[in-house]
């Protein structure tokens, strides 16, 4: 018998973070034994002991491998029904950043996990927020889509976020399950569809969201969802942030 009833697998990653940033907060000298670069596994001690260019917590990529990467991209501007909505990437779609999210996506690969935590640590939070005035709401999946994969990788992403900002998620918009409606419908045909994609389904109680998505392309699944979003609640504040998007000097949506 098949089940209807799907929840959201979340496989235990706090236990690959969490003891690696209490290592790197409380035992500085733990430390030297414990931290390798996830991407080139090169033991980080001299980064500990002679640069502090960036904050200890973020530090699951060495220096070197750190500085592969440009980080904080130029905030973009995703073009919604009637206004815009800013977008914030940690970085660009870009060698070793694509690698990793693919990675996690396809074979939820750990140590691309934590390269990508390392990506999330970069990002500001925004000015004010806290846990009573502010959401972070993931771009919701599909029953479809989560049983061709197994788990739900934004949400994992969207989950440490809410832990290093101390804001929660909230998970009240509805993504209509597309599978039978976009099938045989050419790109934009499925862009043009992708904008009744969302529904709002619980009353927000907050005033401000950040829209959650791993990597943002055209930017069109988060304006829908902020059109969604906007037509419940016009007053509601909101800016997206995401893991990736655009390239050096390449970005769909302009500056
Ligand atoms: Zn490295």
């Amino acid at each position: 018998m098949v089940s209807h009833h799907i929840t959201t697998i979340l496989p235990p990653y706090p236990l690959a973070v969490l003891p690696r940033k209490w290592v790197m907060q409380h035992g500085r000298q733990l430390s030297f034994l414990a931290c390798r670069c996830v991407l080139c596994r090169q033991v980080m001690i001299r980064q500990s002991l002679l640069s502090q260019l960036y904050d200890p917590c973020c530090a699951f990529l060495c220096e070197t491998c750190h500085n592969l990467t440009t980080w904080q991209v130029p905030m973009a501007k995703i073009p919604t029904s009637n206004r815009k909505l800013p977008l914030f990437a940690a970085s660009f779609y870009q060698y070793p950043i694509n690698h990793a999210l693919n990675a996690f996506k396809d074979k939820e690969h750990l140590p691309s996990f934590l390269m990508l935590i390392h990506a999330l640590n970069l990002l500001p939070k925004p000015e004010g927020a806290s846990r009573h005035n502010t959401v972070i709401i993931p771009v919701p999946t599909t029953n479809q889509r989560l049983k061709h994969r197994g788990f739900n990788p934004t949400l994992a992403l969207a989950r440490y976020l809410s832990y290093h900002w101390k804001i929660p998620v909230w998970q009240g918009v509805v993504r209509i399950d597309d599978a039978s409606h976009q099938r045989g419908l050419d790109r934009d045909k499925r862009l043009k569809n992708i904008k009744n994609a969302f529904y709002v389904s619980k009353v927000l109680s907050v005033k401000q969201a950040v829209l959650f998505d791993d990597v943002v392309t055209t930017g069109a699944t988060l304006s829908a969802m902020a059109s969604a979003l906007w037509q419940t609640d016009p007053d509601l504040k909101m800016l997206a942030v995401c893991v990736a998007h655009g390239r050096d000097g390449f970005s769909k949506l302009g500056g």
